[in-house]
């Protein structure tokens, strides 16, 4: 990796290429997400020139401080939150996101609902659901066996229109098994899009139908440690 976050993206984007070569399947089939939290303006405007529009952040506050002044400059930026939402932030995410990866609870796809009817539909956000893949207490995400009552609730009784999964894998597995799972419960419930794969498994997600990868420190480099 080098220091240039530029070539970065290149590299990666051509990884993510020959990934899906080898899949056999088509490279445009496979978003990129540049994950870009913890990194300001001054070094996610070279990824921007470079090309790259389609980012995520993993804090609504962080991405709110940053993103409204870049997006003003670049109107095709589309922007993801791949983190946690308090049901007290929904009104700015929805302000800020065009897709939110994170719906994971009831509580939240009911408040989201709330604030898209009092919007009036103005800013409609689609949704992804994230699955608790390992089932890890600390980890958000729905439970995979509650998973297909969970996304038809969040349809039917909350109009909320939801478009793929998204999942982060326990850091000390084997990741495909968690990737191939949620895959199957994409697919039986009618989900197009699969957001897996991070810097170190991106490769392998597309391998097992990834249709987002979320790459931040292979291109932006190391995050301190906190994040
Ligand atoms: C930070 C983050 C990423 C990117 O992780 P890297 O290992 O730096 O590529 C992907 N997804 C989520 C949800 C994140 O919070």
């Amino acid at each position: 990796m080098s220091e240039n976050a530029a070539e970065n993206l290149a590299y990666v984007r051509g990884q993510i290429e020959k990934a899906a070569r080898e899949a056999r399947r088509e490279p445009s089939s496979v978003q990129l997400v540049a994950i870009a939290k913890t990194f300001g303006a001054d070094e996610i405007l070279p990824v921007i020139e470079a090309g790259q529009r389609l980012f995520g952040e993993n804090r609504v506050q962080e991405a709110k401080a940053k993103w409204p002044e870049l997006r003003a400059e670049y109107p095709d930026i589309e922007l993801h939150l791949v983190g946690p939402l308090q049901t007290n932030k929904v009104k700015d995410a929805i302000e800020l996101f065009d897709v939110i990866q994170t719906v994971d609870r009831m509580s939240l796809a009911s408040e989201l609902a709330k604030v898209i009817a009092k919007t009036g539909g103005r800013k409609l956000p689609r949704f992804f659901v994230q699955i608790n893949t390992g089932e890890e207490p600390q980890k958000a995400g729905i439970a995979p066996g509650d998973a297909d009552q969970f996304i038809h609730a969040c349809r039917a009784q909350h109009g909320l229109v939801i478009e793929g999964l998204m999942c982060i894998p326990p850091a000390d597995e084997a990741p495909a098994p968690h990737f191939a799972l949620t895959r199957k419960i994409a697919e039986r419930n009618g989900l197009k899009l699969l957001s897996m794969g991070m810097s170190a498994d991106f490769e392998t997600a597309i391998n097992l139908g990834a249709t987002h990868v979320r790459v931040g420190s292979a291109i932006f480099g190391t995050r301190p440690k906190i994040v």
